[in-house]
């Protein structure tokens, strides 16, 4: 496979390009943007687009796009050609600094949550030289923020970036205080696990649902499920095997470092790791991935399907999202060190992050607040909804030792002492990694594994960026100019495992135990989107943001419109969906099969009793009423919804309480029957049929 080196990255504009394409001053000036986030003159950013036109019409390219990321949670583009018309009625090939600096979508139908005043509909959107441009499908794809014309943020992109900025400028400043004088930027390193269901494209043609929702609205439970645990790291079915080949070369040739792929616990559910890198890159290679993924699980005659809970009963699927933070002298913040004194700073970087997470719990949870989420969260499966930290046994210890100050495990003979003991070195355990921990340090990274699989890691990334720079400025403010630094930080680190230990857990998350004690720590527990998104209101979230220039004010409340907004769009199309199936498809197929139970049961009675059809059809009498009536009480909440005029807040706490119930309802019902209708009468494929339907 040596041809691999090779393809990775042949579709990217990456330094080597670079280095190869630009004038050598040019390539300079391009290296410090990247690495330093210099500026760059319009005359260089000429060079530039040239050069990055050249190479992307060598590679077949014949348009260029910004490549942008809106609230939608899916990326943006909009195609123009290379061509431009001169004399004659000929063409020649340009593409200017100001056309790869700058660009001007029409922002109208993007959602702004009130930003983007209507008379002033346009947004512009701005190149972000730390992602590298790629060609996809014949387009050159140029990264970039999106943002009002006042500046306002627009995407997903801006405010990550600024949070990036925020956490290196206040990392630096404890850094210096460790000695560290030539760390200059800190970046965040991030991985993210995604997981996904892979069906024939045949059954999800055959599903309303599926097309509509991305998840199945009806299905009873097959007989067999994921309970033989058969299918998590099992051999992968040829049609699967073929198709993640074909994933991978096409990521790779884009310079996503696609690395790991096996199955996951639910039968036809798989997941794609890559080898972690910068935040802002991983993001953007998030984004591709998905949306590679399923482009090419069509062309391979399945679809793909990253909903978080595509089917009940069954695992729902996530992506964790690993996060550290490396320095630009190449060292990773939460590796515990060799010496003393690295192990004085890892642990001071390692309180932040559990601080943060303490203090600003109810924004990391609604970092993941969707509809689709909430089918995971709260419901006592995956992650639960409260936010705790685990940090494992012996870790455990350690910072149980330094509270107490006491001995670390009886080994030593004098008191743990930062920045004089060293620490003992924490074998990364795989063997006893909680995976039912939201939020779980595994030996030299943080997983934070709520996230739901079809959303973008931009704003959970975000959060943890803000919260953990907010944390370190008020470490360094603290520890800035003290006489003695050892004796300071000692008590700081001391302090912060007692005022903020109640978020540590490392037991298991799924328990419902855990959730009453959850609750008697104080911990919040908010398992559905409305609750979750008011975290975004509370006046200590706003501040946070606005503290470190990511959100303003302003900002957040428009953020906290769209996100309630997405949520009542999509239960609304969720409940619309249903009851054209149960209407449409559903009552009709019970009905008619209700009507052949009652003409076999006459046909036959004039010769042998037959107890058996009578009884089946009055349980299926029974059920249709039911299922009747309970679609008429969906339809009469859906209708119901437009009468609320109090608000978004209220709107979603409607469609939370009144239609969600109407649809667990009727749903309940809809399965009852699926489960006693005769195959050739149900209008749908079946579970089973879906779950093993690729050979
Ligand atoms: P798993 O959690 O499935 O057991 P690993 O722990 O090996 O697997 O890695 C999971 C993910 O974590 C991978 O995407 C990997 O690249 C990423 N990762 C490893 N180290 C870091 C790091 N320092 N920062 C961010 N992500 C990392
Ligand atoms: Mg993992």
């Amino acid at each position: 496979m040596s041809y691999i080196p090779e393809m990775f990255a042949s579709l990217v504009f990456s330094e080597d390009v670079m280095k190869e394409k630009l004038p050598r001053e040019t390539y300079k000036i391009m290296k410090k943007t990247l690495h330093e986030g210099k500026r760059m003159s319009l005359e260089v950013a000429n060079v530039v687009a040239n050069a990055m036109k050249d190479w992307a019409i060598e590679h077949g390219a014949t348009h260029y796009t910004h490549w942008f990321q809106p609230m939608t949670g899916i990326t943006a583009e909009k195609h123009d050609s290379f061509i431009s018309p001169v004399d004659n009625g000929n063409v020649i090939m340009e593409f200017s600094g100001k056309e790869l600096v700058r660009g001007e979508p029409d922002a109208s139908s993007f959602p702004s949550g009130g930003l983007r005043a209507t008379f002033e509909a346009r947004g512009y959107t701005a190149w972000d030289p730390t992602s590298y441009a790629f060609i996809k499908e014949g387009t050159l794809c140029i990264p970039t923020a999106f943002c009002s014309y006042s500046g306002e943020a627009l995407d997903e992109k801006t405010p990550l970036l600024r949070s990036i900025e925020a956490l290196s400028k206040q990392a630096v400043r404890i850094l210096k205080l460790f000695g560290n004088e030539n760390v200059t930027k800190v970046t965040t390193t991030v991985g993210p696990e995604q997981e996904y269901f892979l069906i024939s494209k045949e059954m999800y043609e055959a599903r309303k649902d599926l097309i509509y929702t991305g998840r199945t609205l009806f299905g009873a439970k097959p007989p067999k499920g994921q309970e033989l645990e058969d299918h998590y790291f099992g051999s992968l079915k040829p049609a699967v095997a073929d198709f993640m080949r074909d994933l991978d070369e096409t990521l790779w040739k884009l310079g996503v470092f696609s690395k790991t792929k096996h199955n996951e616990a639910a039968p036809a559910q798989h997941e794609l790791a890559p080898v972690f890198t910068t935040g802002n890159i991983a993001v953007d290679h998030n984004q591709l991935t998905m949306e590679m993924m399923r482009k090419i699980a069509a062309k391979h005659d399945m679809a793909l399907l990253l909903h978080e809970k595509p089917f009940a009963g069954v695992n729902g699927s996530g992506k964790h999202d690993n996060w550290s933070m490396t320095t630009n002298t190449g060292i990773n913040l939460l590796e515990p060190g060799e010496t003393p004194y690295e192990n004085a700073q890892f642990l001071l970087f390692l309180c932040a992050v559990i601080k943060a997470v303490d203090e600003y719990q109810e924004m990391f949870r609604a970092s993941v607040a969707t509809a689709g989420n909430d089918h995971r969260l709260g419901a006592l499966e995956a992650p639960p909804a409260v936010m705790s930290i685990f940090v494992g046994d012996e870790l455990m210890e350690v910072l149980e030792a330094i509270e107490e100050d006491r001995p670390y495990n009886n080994k030593e003979t004098v008191q743990m002492k930062i920045g004089v003991h060293v620490l003992p070195k924490f074998p990364k355990d795989n063997t006893d990694r909680n995976r039912t921990s939201p939020f779980a340090f595994t030996g030299n990274k943080f997983e934070f594994r709520m996230p739901g699989s079809s959303q973008s890691v931009a704003t959970p990334n975000t959060v943890i960026n803000t919260a953990v720079a907010d944390v370190l400025s008020r470490f360094a403010d603290r520890l800035e100019g003290v006489e003695d630094f050892e004796s300071a930080l000692h008590n700081l680190i001391k302090e912060t495992i007692t005022c903020h230990k109640r978020i540590l857990f490392n037991g298991n998350g799924y328990d419902e135990s855990w959730i009453v004690e959850a609750e008697k720590r104080g911990l919040a527990n908010l398992r559905t989107t409305p609750e979750a998104l008011s975290a975004m209101t509370m006046q200590k979230n706003i501040d946070l943001f606005a503290r470190h220039k990511v959100f303003s004010e302003k900002e957040m409340y428009a953020r906290y419109e769209i996100e309630l907004e997405n949520y009542c769009k999509t239960i609304n199309i969720e409940a619309l969906t249903m009851a054209d199936m149960a209407r449409h498809d559903i009552f009709p197929a019970v009905s008619a099969y209700g009507a052949e139970l009652a003409a076999n049961a006459s046909a036959k009675s004039a010769f042998v009793p037959c107890n058996a059809e009578v009884e089946l059809l009055r349980r299926m009498a029974e059920l249709t009423d039911l299922f009747y009536e309970q679609i008429k009480t969906l339809e009469h909440a859906i209708s119901g919804a437009e009468k609320i005029n109090l608000g978004k807040t209220a709107l979603a706490m409607y469609y939370k309480d009144k239609v969600v119930t109407a649809m667990t309802e009727l749903r309940k019902t809809g399965d009852a029957l699926e489960e006693i209708t005769a195959t050739d009468f149900w209008p749908y494929p079946s579970y089973g049929a879906m779950l093993f339907s690729i050979k």
